[in-house]
């Protein structure tokens, strides 16, 4: 007898396409056409999608942040999220207490350590360099092995103060100690310069804020993508989009994609004051955004499930395979009219939305306000 069983589903990469997928001890044990039987059923009727749990690989969701703060849940499953990434709130000094809280919650939490002890307590953690404590990082990804998932450095002129390059050197020397976590860098005003910045950066590193509009943005003034970033993505460096309320412009995107340099992965960089007065709102309409910029479903859901997942080593989560977690968004895409606005001043008509009904973290469901008025969810 299985726990769970979401009938008629439809796929993601298919039209007309239905598929039921059946979940046991938290994780996904059957798909395809199943006539057995389970404790608990939901049929979707070919109306809704089903794709492996949402990944928002940026937010920040520590809420003892003075700063930079949410509630993992309000990020995560309210919004049909079943895992999110904190970029770097918290530091070896609150990477404890943040845990602690993470485990309170119904969300999947994960987080990226900032390199400065201290964190997001403040706007400009990386300007004294006495705070970038190797040891103290070492001591913490010791500690917290499946909590801290990789590493987080903020290289922009406010948070570095005078130091320059050198946070990213300091970051690169906790990684050599820990060879298999990412470092997730964000760029934003110049000093430093992105081309030194990205040249810096190895395989499974991170980019984000890549299509940021500010002039260290991944174009040179004529508009085309830099050559240091073509370079690091022949290297395996990956660009994240981290929206944020001032981190991403529609103009660089669609400039870059049109270039063939697309997303890995999709993510809102998204706190409690750019998700309730905008521009970001929740992971779902930064991913509807993406669709009007041209990218199909399936490669838009590949990056807020797959690729995370691959990106982060979070083993057993991004797919819908017998074995995996049972994490799955349950989710419709509308068409809509909506209008839709960058960090820039410009705004997109989004002819399509995403409706996240549902969010299953290992085979518990969790209605978001919208599944909670669907009837197929009478449970
Ligand atoms: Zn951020």
């Amino acid at each position: 007898m299985f726990d769970l069983i979401i009938r008629r589903a439809r796929a993601i990469d298919a039209e007309d396409v239905v598929f039921d997928l059946a979940i046991k001890d938290g994780l996904i044990a059957k798909i395809g056409q199943i006539n057995a039987k389970a404790r608990q059923e939901i049929d979707l009727n070919g109306r809704f999608y089903a794709s492996a749990g949402w990944i928002d690989s940026h937010v920040h969701c520590y809420s003892a942040s003075p700063i930079y703060n949410d509630e993992p849940d309000l990020v995560g499953i309210a919004g049909g999220v079943t895992t999110v990434i904190d970029a770097g709130s918290c530091g070896a000094n609150d990477i404890g207490h943040f845990n602690q809280l993470a485990q309170a919650c119904q969300t999947e939490v994960r987080a990226l350590l900032n390199i400065s002890r201290i964190g997001l307590a403040t706007q400009h953690e990386l300007a004294d360099l006495a705070d970038i404590d190797l040891a103290a990082a070492d001591r913490a990804i010791t500690q917290y092995p499946d909590f801290i998932v990789g590493l987080k450095a903020r290289l922009s002129s406010s948070v570095v103060g005078g130091n320059g390059i050198t946070p990213l050197k300091m970051a690169k020397a906790i990684q050599q100690q820990h060879p298999k976590l990412p470092l997730m860098v964000h760029v934003g005003n110049t000093p430093p310069d992105l081309d030194d910045i990205t040249q810096m950066l190895d395989q499974g590193d991170i980019l984000t804020h890549c299509y940021n509009g500010k002039p260290n943005r991944i174009l040179n003034c004529s508009g085309t993508v830099r050559t240091s970033i073509y370079r690091a993505i022949e290297r395996g460096v990956t660009l994240d989009v981290g929206h944020g309320g001032a981190s991403f412009s529609f103009a660089v995107a669609r400039q870059a994609i049109a270039q063939g340099v697309l997303p890995n992965t999709i993510s809102s960089d998204i706190y409690c004051r750019n998700r309730i007065a905008g521009p970001v709102f929740g992971l779902a309409p930064v991913m509807a955004k993406f669709l009007s910029l041209g990218m199909t479903l399936a490669e838009v859901i590949q990056c807020v499930t797959a690729h995370p997942a691959q990106i982060l080593h979070l083993t057993a989560k991004g797919r819908l395979e017998v074995g995996f977690a049972a994490d799955i968004s349950i989710f419709a895409v509308d068409s809509t009219d909506l209008v839709q606005s960058d960090c820039e001043g410009e705004s997109l008509l989004c002819a399509q939305q995403f409706r996240p009904l549902a969010a299953i973290v290992a085979g518990k469901i969790f209605l978001t306000d919208e599944g909670k008025t669907e009837h197929v969810f009478n449970l």
